[in-house]
């Protein structure tokens, strides 16, 4: 039976009649871990943050580091000098861990490996990672370590290997590393560097979070809105094609009211007539969400007086319903369900936050999840355009895994004649027999030291084509969701924990609201077709052949 197809319509056809949504690249996908039918979704959530509102990534990036550089040197004693040290917005990625103990920053992979690592700018060799990490189970809950796992994450990341160098630098020079020098008496296996790697990095978390505590870093996001944020025209589009579906849908941010209002109104206000203004869009306000808690605690819902340029609140409220035009501040997901007369598996939730917005509500309740990951159409135009090396690597890699199997059959196979010619017991042949073995293991000893210089000849080869790959997607880091032949950390959390994952929001007009998104078959390492098991098969029928 011949399976039915569709003739493509023209791309200018399809603009021609409004429907060029239609038309999409890979970049901006939405892609399936666990089966979301939109269909059986009723509530659909937003985060605002790097969800809704898409940051300018340099002058965002920027500004925090601008401000975190100004707060430690003005509040806590750093000196003026590293005002000089400068921003690189390309050397940190997602989902990176700090180790504060020994001052290293670390890529881990999937089984909590460290992959690589540096120290201020200086990558690791494969050596000093073996010897600092081979024998050290690291916990990822330890206070020890810190995760930069949003992309409000990446300047203090940077500033912390800059600082790093920095007080290294005037160690090595003789010159008091203060505010972060050693005392000679510091506890021995707490800290492992010659500055104090731990306060440093605490140091820097303390400032950072000041300058979004207080107030200081809107302030100037604020007064210029247009240079911070990405205005994404088809979101209100993509809003409204989800309402017009039936669906309702809530706002749920960590920000506050008077920033939450200026930033929502800077994206949606006057775009599209059928909304008078951005609360329009949304059944439900919540600001100062105060996620992962939100997910955990009890914390009740107060009003908030939606007041331009104003922060109120109006006091607890006592409903069982949320009202359209009213705004909330804190609250639970147990009273949000109520209030919203929805729960678990009916409300979708869209964040940034793989642990505040996507592993807290997976965990804590039954909401599905969409992550949005900004670097994912990065990611995926560099797949594109590195596609001869992926293609090649993979072929250099099942040559290497093939070889790899196939030696360990030979060598055991040489074990056995080395023995039956040998002193013990299996020794006992004729002359004729003898020479027969001898010869043939001559051969195959021969055979394997060719095919044992072949392998590393191979690995050489996967090794440079790695390397190139690496450095077309992040030359200090390389792939955001792998490390080497494995998931890194971030992406094994990112296939755990978000039922799907896309770039950006608006990427969802491209389907319908009805739509079906299936998740791709899972394959264990034995099941037929898969690399293992195909590897495996073809080294047995090889062995028996021979
Ligand atoms: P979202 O809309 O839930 O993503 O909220 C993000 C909010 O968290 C923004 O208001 C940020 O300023 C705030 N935020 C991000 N990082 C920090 C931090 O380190 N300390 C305090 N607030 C932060
Ligand atoms: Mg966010």
């Amino acid at each position: 039976m011949t399976e039915p197809s569709f003739t493509p319509i023209p791309v200018d056809l399809l603009r021609l009649v409004g429907a060029d949504e239609a038309v999409f690249e890979p970049a901006c996908a939405v892609y399936t871990n666990r089966d979301l039918d939109l269909a059986q979704t009723k509530l659909v959530g937003f985060d605002m943050d790097y969800t809704l509102a898409l940051y300018h990534k340099a002058p965002m990036e920027q500004l925090q580091y601008d401000l975190t550089v100004d707060r430690l040197v003005s509040q806590a004693g750093y000196p003026e000098a590293i005002r000089a040290l400068p921003y690189d917005p390309n050397f940190v990625i997602r989902g990176l861990v700090v180790d504060k103990q020994r001052g290293h920053i670390l890529k881990m992979d999937t089984h909590g490996r460290v992959a690589r690592a540096f120290h201020g700018h200086r990558r690791l060799a494969v050596d000093e990672v073996r010897e600092a990490y081979a024998h050290v189970r690291l916990r990822l809950g330890s206070e020890s370590l810190a995760s930069a796992d949003t992309l409000f994450s990446m300047p203090e990341v940077c500033l912390y290997a800059n600082l790093i160098e920095f007080f290294e630098r005037q160690v090595e020079q003789g010159t008091a590393a203060e505010p972060v020098s050693l005392p000679a008496d510091a506890p021995h296996g707490r800290l492992l560097g010659r500055i104090n790697t731990w306060k440093l990095f605490d140091d820097v978390r303390e400032a950072i979070d000041s300058i979004h505590r207080d107030g200081s870093l809107k302030a100037v996001i604020m007064a210029d809105l247009g240079r911070y944020f990405v205005v994404d025209d088809h979101l209100p589009l993509t809003l409204h094609k989800l309402r017009s579906a039936g669906k309702r849908l809530f706002l749920l941010t960590n920000s506050y009211w008077l920033y939450t209002d200026a930033v929502m109104s800077f994206l949606l206000d006057g775009l599209l007539k059928e909304y008078a203004g951005w609360r329009q869009y949304f059944d439900a306000v919540i600001v100062g969400g105060k996620k992962p808690g939100f997910f955990t605690d009890r914390k009740p819902f107060l009003e908030v007086a939606p007041l331009r340029g104003v922060e109120q609140t109006l006091g607890e409220v006592d409903a069982d319903r949320f009202e359209r035009g009213r705004v909330y501040q804190g609250g639970n997901i147990a009273d949000f369900e109520r209030m919203a007369q929805a729960k678990g598996e009916e409300i979708l939730y869209v964040g940034d936050h793989i642990f505040g917005d996507i592993v807290r509500s997976r965990r804590d309740s039954r909401w599905r999840t969409c992550l949005v990951v900004e670097e994912l159409e990065h990611e995926i135009r560099a797949s594109i355009r590195n596609t001869d090396t992926i293609d090649a690597l993979d072929g250099v890699d099942a040559r290497r895994h093939a070889l790899d199997d196939e030696l360990a059959l030979q060598r055991a196979l040489l074990d056995r004649l080395e023995a039956a010619v040998g002193d013990g017991p299996a020794g006992q042949l004729d002359a004729t027999a003898r020479a027969g073995v001898e010869e043939a293991a001559r051969r195959l000893r021969r055979e394997v030291d060719v095919a044992k210089r072949h392998l590393r000849a191979l690995d050489r080869q996967a090794a440079e084509y790695q390397d190139i790959l690496d450095k077309s997607f992040n030359a200090s880091w390389g792939r955001l969701f792998k490390a080497s032949n494995e998931l890194s950390r971030f992406g094994a959390q990112v296939e755990l924990y978000a039922c799907t994952y896309t770039s950006r929001v608006s990427n969802f007009r491209h389907y319908s609201p009805v739509q079906l998104f299936r998740a791709p078959r899972e394959r264990m390492s034995h099941d037929p077709g898969s690399d293992a098991s195909g590897r495996k098969k073809a080294a047995r029928s090889r062995a028996g052949a021979g």
